[in-house]
């Protein structure tokens, strides 16, 4: 089993670049905000699968990668197959788009926080996301 290999951080490691779930930022940002007393589920079947859905606020939140989704701030064009890397990350920049529009024409509200944003700063990147969710109705 790989399991027995790897040391417990590699394996959290490898379990965060497979499935793009429970990474750091994405932890930290939920915690916050559960702890001030917004609910909001984590697993659903929206477009783009959002990391966090508030559904009585009808508001959904992706944490973006830098590099998966091309930030403007981070992304570096890798050396190797720069072509292949370039399509498949334009491709995620292009579903990302589609997503968007989709959930918006279901009437959701999409925030979309970069994971840089949550590095630099967990405060604003969680006053941002409460600040969306107080104009959908969500004030505690
Ligand atoms: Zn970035």
């Amino acid at each position: 089993m790989v399991g027995d290999v790897l040391t417990p951080e590699q394996r959290s490691y490898c379990m965060s670049q497979i499935k793009g779930k429970n990474t750091k930022p994405e932890v930290a940002l939920r915690k916050a905000l559960w702890g001030l007393g917004y609910r909001y589920r984590i697993r659903n079947r929206l477009p783009g699968k959002p990391d966090l859905v508030f559904i009585s606020l009808r508001t959904v939140v992706f944490i973006d990668g830098c590099f998966w989704h091309k930030c403007p701030d981070h992304f570096v064009q890798p050396k190797t197959r720069a072509q292949f890397w370039l399509d498949k990350i334009n491709g995620n920049v292009a579903r990302d788009q589609r997503n968007n529009e989709v959930l918006r024409s279901e009437g959701w509200k999409v925030v979309r926080i970069w994971e840089h944003e949550i590095k630099e700063s967990l405060e604003s990147a969680v006053g941002c996301v409460v600040a969306v969710l107080k104009k959908q109705g969500g004030d505690f």
